[in-house]
């Protein structure tokens, strides 16, 4: 089985479109997404028809949960906020019932999916380190974990009792270790590279591949200007940060 998976598309359809495109020409079986497909961009409903057509099976984000009544937008910092308030508004009855149905945690023989912790799934902890990956893999039951939320991508890996941390962008999974891995931001990347984000697992070959691919950025950029959202909002990505 090959996947092709992604997380944080928040709203930029232009990072989206250059994703699904690279995706499809790497004949994957299925796509996944880690949640946070909206927040933050210019483009909810055109990205949320996007994902559905191409039948990508997402899981929730804290920006999803955000349009729903599972998070308060106190959660957020306020230019966060002021683009959830903007999102809430553009998004049709249907899609908020779509993005109200999305699970926070989705498990097969293969993976498991979760925005960004599998502890308190709902509380949207952050990986950051080590020591946070721990309190992860102490409750993952498959041999890789697929996550995003921190927009910055990477490989966790358990040996044992050791943890280690990779940015690698192709690792070969070995039998005895396990892997929690971040497959970064396709809409909002903050790792100081610009490009959209997505990663290739295949269990046949046992290889996870971090990809990056490029996108029409000032697009994005414009549509988050012209729609009055923080200025930051269309800034940042032209930094990767
Ligand atoms: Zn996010």
């Amino acid at each position: 089985m090959r996947y092709g998976l992604f997380s944080d598309v928040h709203s930029n359809l232009e990072a989206l479109e250059a994703v699904l495109k690279a995706v499809e020409k790497e004949g994957v079986d299925q796509l996944l997404c880690a949640g946070d497909l909206v927040g933050y961009g210019a483009d909810p409903s055109g990205c949320l028809s996007l994902l559905k057509e191409k039948g990508v099976h997402s899981v929730c984000g804290n920006h999803d949960a955000a349009m729903t009544e599972k998070l308060d937008l106190e959660w957020f910092n306020p230019q966060a906020r002021a683009a959830l308030e903007w999102t809430s508004k553009q998004i049709s009855p249907m899609e908020r019932t779509a993005l109200e149905n999305l699970q926070f945690v989705w498990q097969n023989g293969d993976l498991t999916l979760v925005h960004g912790c599998l502890h308190e799934p709902e509380q949207f902890h952050y990986v950051l380190n080590l020591s946070d990956a721990r309190e992860s893999f102490r409750l993952q039951e498959t041999p890789a974990v697929f996550i995003g939320h921190t927009h910055s991508p990477g490989i966790f890996i358990q040996e044992g009792t050791g943890f280690s941390f990779q940015r690698i962008s192709e690792w070969l999974l070995n039998s005895r270790c396990r892997y929690l891995v971040n497959v970064g931001s396709v809409g909002q990347p903050r790792d100081g590279d610009p490009r959209a984000c997505y990663c290739v697992y295949d269990t046949q070959t046992r290889t996870v591949q971090l990809r990056r691919v490029s996108y029409p950025i000032e697009q994005a950029q414009a549509k988050i200007r012209r729609a009055g959202l923080p200025e930051f909002l269309a800034d940042r990505l032209a930094y990767g940060y």
